[in-house]
Order: structure tokens, then C-alpha cells, then sequence
């Protein structure tokens, strides 16, 4: 019996295309900027999205700790979702390593963040507040595509205030699949902007931040403080590459099957699910909390990997097929008979 990975995006394995340019790829010592492969990677990063430089780096979580590093210094504030990844699932790095204050705000239905309550937090340029510096968005975020037109009113908003941008795009191809638009399109309100090659892409490891030349300068400082120079990283920038040529239109592969299993769940009694909030890779399901731990245990039974959490958050990647989606509604069936 093969095991469906619903859990998360990240548990994808490269196949033998991927790992055969993976072998054969051109290396050097980067931290000597020597990689022609981690070069080539940088390159097409920027150019997808239309910034004038980007930096490889280990992972999401140090792709966001470089931008605010590089945007904020001690004492310095940034604004934030209560609920995004940044503030709530990175260990408080900025804080820990940069001295950085966050002040979060609760996100809004849609995943944006209401911009007159952001205005009314940035602080005044008194010596008794931190001094806020920067505004972070993140697209998707839980799976939703921010609505058009709002990048373009917090960079108005930032201008306004002189603020910088950062965006954490982990899943920013899913959002530009979605919405028909580009990548560079969709980043170019934000000074900064973090993209994950190994979550729904498909990568085994690793992020890429972009923005201008000169904060990309700034942000490799930071990336060898934090321990993330790394030498014959083409190995790894080769899969980067393989994804972003090859992994990006099958997106919507993903967000088809999201739908088919809200769907699927939504003819369930006891899944509360709205198949109309679904947007890109991700599905949330109300459940009754008195079988939560039975259903899970159901489901583990039949090979169905889930996260403990109500709502329940599925969410389907490059190892998903749609037999996988039916075999699973069928098991949630099962399970809540
Ligand atoms: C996964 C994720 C990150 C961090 O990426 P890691 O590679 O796991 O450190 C950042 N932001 C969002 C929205 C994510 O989903």
C-alpha cells in the first residue's frame, strides 16, 4: 500500500530526472562565489521575478531571517500577521539574532493585513517606540491567493510612511498560477521577496530572497553570520533550477486536486468544508472533536499521512495523484461512519 503524504508540501521526494541533474551538475565553492550552477539559479530567480539581484539560501526560515535582518536593526520594529509564518513559526529569530520587535496583527479572512490598522501601529518618531521600518505580507497564505490590487496599496501605504516591503512567497508560484498572473508581477510591489523551492515545487532543500542589488549585497553579509554560506551548494541550486523549469504550470495540478478532495469532503457528514474558499494546494476541514483521534488513527491504518488539527489543514503536492484524492475521501468516508 503506498502512503498519501497529506500533511504538508515539503514531503515530496526528488525523482531520477531531478536527481540526475543533480549529479551532473557544475559546482564550486560559493561562499568564493564560484558555483556556476548557485550563479545560474541567482539569475533566473531575479529575472522570474523581476528583481535586479537574489541570493540562494537553506531554507525559507532563513531567506525571512536575512530580509529582516537586512531591513531592521536593533530597536527597529516590523509589522506583521499574527498568524503568519514569519512571526509565528520561525523561532522568534528576528528577535533572538537582531534585536528586531515584532508587531504582529491579526490577518483578515482574506490573509491581507487591514492597512489603515497597520497605519495606526506605525509608530511616531519619538525616542519612546521602536522605530518601525518594515511591513511583511505573505502570498498565499493558507493557502489563499492575496487579492489583486492589495500589494499595490500597502507598497502606496509603505511609500507614504517611508517603510520598506518584504514579501515571504513561499508558495508564490502557487499564487501566480492561480491568478494568472507572474511571478515578477506579483512581486513587484515589495522590495523583498522569498520564494521556496521545496515546498510545492518540489525541491529537496533550499529558498531564494530577491531585491536590489545592493540589499542582496547586504543580505550574503548576513547569510554567512547565520551560519548559511555554503560551499559546493550547485548540487543542490542544480534541483532549484529543475523545479523552476519544470514544476511550475503542474501547479495547477495541485489546486485541481484540492478542489476534487473538498469536494469530496464536502458530501461527508461531519466534514465541514466550504469547497468555494478553496484557491490553490490547501484544504481546511471542520471536524467533530470527539473523533478527531480515531479518525486519525483510521486514516493512518489505511497509509493516509494527516496533521493533527481542527480544522484539519490537507494539503496536496507533486506525489498526490487523483487516485490518492479518492482513496482518501473514501477513508474520511469510512472513518466518520
Ligand atoms: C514553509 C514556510 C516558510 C519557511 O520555510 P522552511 O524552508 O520550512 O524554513 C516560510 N513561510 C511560509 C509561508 C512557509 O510555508
Amino acid at each position: 500500500m503506498s502512503v498519501i503524504d497529506l500533511r504538508s508540501d515539503t514531503v515530496t521526494r526528488p525523482g531520477p530526472a531531478m536527481r540526475r541533474v543533480m549529479a551532473e551538475a557544475e559546482v564550486g565553492d560559493d561562499v568564493f562565489r564560484d558555483d556556476p550552477t548557485v550563479d545560474r539559479l541567482e539569475a533566473m530567480v531575479a529575472e522570474m521575478l523581476g528583481k535586479e539581484g537574489a541570493l540562494f539560501v537553506a531554507s525559507g526560515t532563513q531567506s525571512n531571517l536575512c530580509a529582516l535582518l537586512t531591513h531592521c536593526g536593533r530597536a527597529d520594529e516590523y509589522i506583521v500577521g499574527q498568524q503568519a509564518h514569519t512571526y509565528l513559526y520561525e523561532g522568534g529569530g528576528g528577535a533572538a539574532l537582531g534585536g528586531i520587535q515584532p508587531q504582529p496583527i491579526n490577518l483578515e479572512e482574506d490573509g491581507t493585513l487591514d492597512l489603515e490598522k497597520v497605519e495606526g501601529l506605525i509608530k511616531p518618531d519619538d525616542y519612546h517606540y521602536a522605530r518601525t521600518r518594515l511591513l511583511c505580507l505573505e502570498n498565499t497564505t493558507n493557502g489563499r491567493v492575496l487579492p489583486a490590487g492589495y500589494p499595490e496599496e500597502a507598497r502606496a501605504l509603505v511609500d507614504r510612511r517611508g517603510l520598506s516591503l518584504h514579501l515571504d512567497g513561499a508558495r508564490l508560484f502557487n499564487a501566480a498560477v492561480k491568478s494568472g498572473r507572474s511571478g515578477a508581477e506579483l512581486a513587484a510591489p515589495f522590495d523583498s521577496v522569498s520564494i521556496c523551492l521545496s515546498k510545492g515545487l518540489g525541491g529537496p532543500v533550499g529558498s531564494v530572497l530577491a531585491g536590489k542589488a545592493g540589499f542582496i549585497k547586504a543580505a550574503r553579509r548576513w547569510r554567512k553570520v547565520l551560519g548559511g554560506g555554503m560551499r559546493q551548494a550547485g548540487l543542490l541550486a542544480a534541483a532549484g533550477i529543475y523545479v523552476l523549469e519544470n514544476h511550475i504550470e503542474r501547479l495547477a495540478e495541485d489546486h485541481a486536486h484540492a478542489l476534487r478532495l473538498a469536494e469530496g469532503l464536502a458530501a461527508i457528514g461531519g466534514c465541514e468544508v466550504d469547497p468555494g474558499a478553496v484557491q490553490t494546494n490547501m484544504v481546511y476541514v471542520g471536524l467533530p472533536a470527539d473523533r478527531l483521534d480515531a479518525l486519525i488513527e483510521h486514516l493512518a491504518g489505511q497509509g493516509i499521512l494527516v496533521y493533527k488539527g481542527n480544522p484539519m489543514r490537507f494539503v496536496t503536492h507533486l506525489d498526490i495523484s487523483s487516485e490518492d484524492i479518492d482513496r482518501t475521501v473514501a477513508a474520511m468516508g469510512a472513518g466518520l461512519e
